[in-house]
């Protein structure tokens, strides 16, 4: 049985409780995990309140030297973390080390940052005393906690646990019922380099209760969610009354506009990674596609050809080229959600071209498979459009002018990321300008990048991960004045 990790040990939940966490492809049982409650919240929430003003007056360069060992230490347990997240996650092998290579690089880039937190010096009117000035001095919050999604486990922890820990702060970490163990094998791998008891922590169980205990707690004074749009009001709801500084990273339906002189080739190949990388469960996925009447044909020819090219399999073997493997959706309701939204799609006059069903192979019958589906002819009332698509179904929408794209594209609830494949720099900076989301890329996957701030408007959440700036959520802005320095 896998245990938590609180206060620098591994630990089980104090009342003895577990849950079952299966394997998607096949619904057998990987392992059990510690269902926390309450009083455990209480012990990580004490350890993590313990262990804050050391970890604060840590310098930054031991910060980052303790990072950069458990980076190391996870860098060698790649295999076994990969297999894991693969056997939890549902996710092909290649698909799970792409994951963590991407966890690994974001975990370097703030180590590295860590000694480069800057304050600044603000000059003062002299109505009140000469020559005096201002500091803008940064100060890092106390106990946070990030509560994370089982779509991309490794990473969306490490947006959290990265920024969080050079700030100075301590963190407990909650990831999503159904994806504890390669996140547990890490946390313990970074714990071992030498972190102090109580810096990193993780408890395991469900978001209603550890989760919402957690936010609770009033030592704990931020909490950054990944999760979907009804997750985030909820926090927003519990967080609000006291305060706590809250990022929430949340729900989107990217669109993705193909223009007459885009590159079609490449832009196939975006919206084929952009759809069903992950088996279609991205927070960043191409969710609408707007194809202008001039490429249409030519690209639908391309998408079919591609996205035929895909198996539904099992991950943890490798695929036979030229196929490309899809693992199975991550839970049974998983898959009934998005069977629900294409049905709903086709009774009120869409058309599917290719998959959108069960795999018929007796072998992946105890597996949540789903064959990656093209869909065209859909009402713009259908959940297609009005519910986020957390799975691998592409509709498809013919647009006759960049007006009408960008229409389409903001009549959405959501803002997350968006994409415009054009070669005409005024059609992309006019998409940069109106799209109402998070991101654009311009003749680009949908890829967030370690380096630059990532966050949504409208119903995709408040807030930064990524880039320097998401430090900045993790550290107080303190003003400070320094006068009367015009006498000897
Ligand atoms: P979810 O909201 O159901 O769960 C996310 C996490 O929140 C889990 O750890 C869960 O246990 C916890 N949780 C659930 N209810 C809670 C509560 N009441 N209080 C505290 N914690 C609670 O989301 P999910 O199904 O795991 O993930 C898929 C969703 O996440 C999709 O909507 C997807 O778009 C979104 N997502 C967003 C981003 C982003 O960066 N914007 C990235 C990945 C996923």
């Amino acid at each position: 049985m896998a245990q938590m990790y609180v206060n620098g040990q591994w630990a089980d939940a104090l009342s003895g409780e577990a849950h079952e966490v299966n394997n998607p492809a096949n619904g057998s049982l990987v392992d059990t995990a510690p269902m926390a409650g309450k009083e455990d919240v209480q012990a990580a929430v004490r350890a993590a309140h313990l262990a804050f003003p050391a970890w604060a007056d840590t310098s930054p360069d031991d910060r980052a030297a303790l990072l950069r060992k458990g980076i190391q230490a996870v860098e060698a347990n790649a295999k076994e973390i990969t297999a894991l997240l693969t056997a939890e996650q549902g996710k092909p092998l290649f698909e799970a080390s792409g994951e963590l290579h991407h966890f690994l690089h974001g975990m370097e880039f703030y180590a590295g940052l860590s000694s480069k937190i800057r304050g600044s010096q603000v000059p003062l009117p002299p109505a009140l005393g000469k020559h005096a000035y201002g500091l803008v001095v940064k100060r890092p919050l106390g106990v946070c906690v990030g509560i994370v999604p089982w779509n991309f486990p490794l990473t969306l922890m490490g947006t959290k646990v990265g920024p969080a820990l050079i700030a100075g702060n301590p963190i407990i970490i909650k990831p999503a019922r159904t994806t504890p163990l390669a996140t547990l094998k890490i946390i313990g791998l970074l714990n071992e380099a030498g972190l102090p008891p109580g810096v990193l922590q993780c408890l395991t169980g469900s978001g209603s209760s550890v989760g919402e205990s957690l936010i609770c707690d009033p030592a704990v004074r931020r909490v950054a969610l990944t999760g979907s749009s009804e997750t985030g009001r909820r926090v927003m709801q519990l967080a609000g009354p006291d305060f706590k500084r809250i990022t929430l990273e949340l729900g989107g339906s990217d669109p993705m506009i193909v223009c007459p002189d885009a590159d079609v080739k490449k832009a196939v190949s975006g919206a084929v990674v952009g759809r069903y990388w992950n088996a279609g469960q991205q927070c960043l996925a191409v969710k609408r596609l707007y194809l202008f009447e001039e490429v249409y044909d030519e690209f639908m020819d391309g998408l079919m050809q591609k996205v035929g090219n895909y198996r539904v399999g099992e991950g943890s073997t490798k695929p036979e080229k030229p196929f490309i493997r899809m693992g199975p959706l991550h839970t049974a309701a998983q898959r009934e959600e998005i069977e629900s939204q294409l049905a709903d799609a086709v009774e009120k006059g869409a058309n599917v071209l290719i998959g959108g069903k069960r795999p018929e192979d007796s072998e992946l019958a105890q597996g949540h498979y789903f064959e990656p589906a093209i869909v065209v002819d859909i009402p713009e009332d259908s959940k297609l459009v009005t519910e986020e698509v957390f799975g691998p179904v592409l509709p498809v929408w013919k647009v006759g002018s960049l007006d009408e794209a960008i229409q389409k594209a903001n009549n959405s609830p959501w803002g997350l990321g968006s994409s415009i494949w054009t070669q005409n720099m005024a059609w992309a900076n006019r998409a940069i300008r109106e799209i109402e989301a998070g991101v654009t890329w311009v003749n680009q996957i949908h890829y967030g990048y370690d380096e630059l701030p990532f966050g949504g408007t409208k119903a995709s959440g408040i807030g930064h991960e990524h880039g320097p700036e998401a430090v900045e959520y993790y550290l107080e802005h303190k003003g400070a004045v320094f006068g009367g320095l015009d006498r000897e």
